[in-house]
């Protein structure tokens, strides 16, 4: 016999579990839409719904504020759509007004498409009032949540958002290698049923479980994401959600009331314009961000460079999920202003440490 081994040999994940992760989920986020997961990270789940959309004749609007916008819009062109970019300034939010205009210029729009929170560069987007822009046009709405469910508030049904892709790893502090998708009847209805079965294809997810009356398994779900999926639940529970919610924005105001304290500018000057799950911090003209980093990993925290365009021009300070606390909030805060002073640049430690503990307070 083999040595028994926790993580091999398991059952698989009990069907009449699958469908109350799918419920609670869906009492989490509040939504009226049907709660599918896919059985990937999120990066799938976006490429599924482009995917399952997307078809010849549509005409989509793609919001580009990261590289996973730029994603969406080539999966979506990839599908036969026709795609037109609305592209923000490098690291920034996008306008309204350059929504509005794109959406005034078109005959015709039958889906919009816009990044809600942003990891890559700590932004957040003007998502209610470029939802009441798309509802004025009458377009379906897909809205890439992945990082902001648990860090902003999220109304799907209120903003009419018809796919909301949300992952648990990033502020819910789950598993990463699962996604949930909330998707609306009108959502359903857009969807072109696949020429061949497709682990792309919501339709056959609908087909396969939802319209099966969800009793028993798509496919052969990972007992141990899903199993992870449970757990994080259990705690984002009891926790509850505006808590989360108001843990990460504390996180961000400490880190950026901290920056400024410190001497330095924040990445985003407006906090209505900040992502709560990460604060992007610049790094400064003539410095290697390389250099910057590894400055930081001295003082033994991990700062991350920006994702996409703004890979040279910021570090990011990680305060997602369980880092949505007032130790790893310090620590980044002190090895960020700690990494500047050993490339010779001013920091003031003690006006920064004063910022987080007066946030903490
Ligand atoms: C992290 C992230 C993704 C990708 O999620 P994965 O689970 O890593 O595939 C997509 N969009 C946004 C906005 C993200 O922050």
């Amino acid at each position: 016999m083999p040595k028994p081994n926790a993580l091999l040999d398991l059952p698989s994940f009990p069907a009449d579990r699958y469908a109350v992760l799918a419920d609670r989920l869906q009492a989490l986020l509040a939504t009226r839409s049907d709660i599918v997961f896919a059985q990937a990270e999120a990066i799938l789940a976006l490429e599924a719904t482009a995917t399952s959309l997307g078809q010849p004749g549509m005409v989509a609007v793609n919001i580009v504020t990261s590289p996973y916008g730029g994603y969406f819009g080539d999966w979506l062109a990839r599908a036969g759509a026709t795609v037109h970019e609305v592209r923000a300034e490098a690291g920034r939010p996008i306008t309204v007004a350059a929504v509005t205009a794109a959406l005034a210029g078109l005959p015709k729009v039958d889906l919009v498409a816009m990044v809600h929170a942003e990891t890559s560069s700590g932004i957040l987007n003007p998502l209610a009032p470029v939802a009441a822009a798309v509802r004025d046009r009458g377009a379906l709405f897909v809205v890439d949540a992945v990082a902001s469910a648990g860090g902003h508030p999220l109304d799907i049904d209120g903003l009419g958002i018809d796919i909301c892709v949300v992952g648990p790893q990033k502020a819910l502090g789950g598993p990463t290698a699962l996604s949930a998708l909330a998707i609306s009847p009108r959502a359903w209805a857009a969807m072109a049923p696949p020429k061949a079965p497709s682990i792309l294809s919501l339709t056959d997810i609908k087909a396969n479980w939802l319209d099966a009356g969800r009793g028993a398994l798509p496919g052969m779900p990972s007992p141990l994401e899903f199993w992870a999926l449970d757990a994080a639940l259990d705690r984002v529970e009891a926790e509850t959600l505006p808590a989360i919610i108001a843990r990460h924005d504390r996180a961000a105001r400490a880190s950026r009331a901290a920056l400024v304290a410190m001497g330095v500018t924040p990445w985003i000057t407006d906090a209505a314009e900040a992502s709560t799950l990460a604060t992007a911090a610049p790094v400064p003209a003539g410095v290697d961000p390389a250099a910057l980093i590894a400055a930081a990993k001295e003082s033994g925290v991990t700062l991350t460079p920006g994702f996409g365009e703004v890979r040279d021009r910021l570090v990011r300070l990680d305060h997602a999920g369980a880092r949505a606390a007032f130790a790893p909030v310090l620590a980044n805060v002190m090895a960020y202003g700690q990494a500047l002073r050993r490339l010779g640049h001013p920091a003031d430690l003690g006006a920064a440490a004063e910022a987080i503990a007066k946030a903490y307070a």
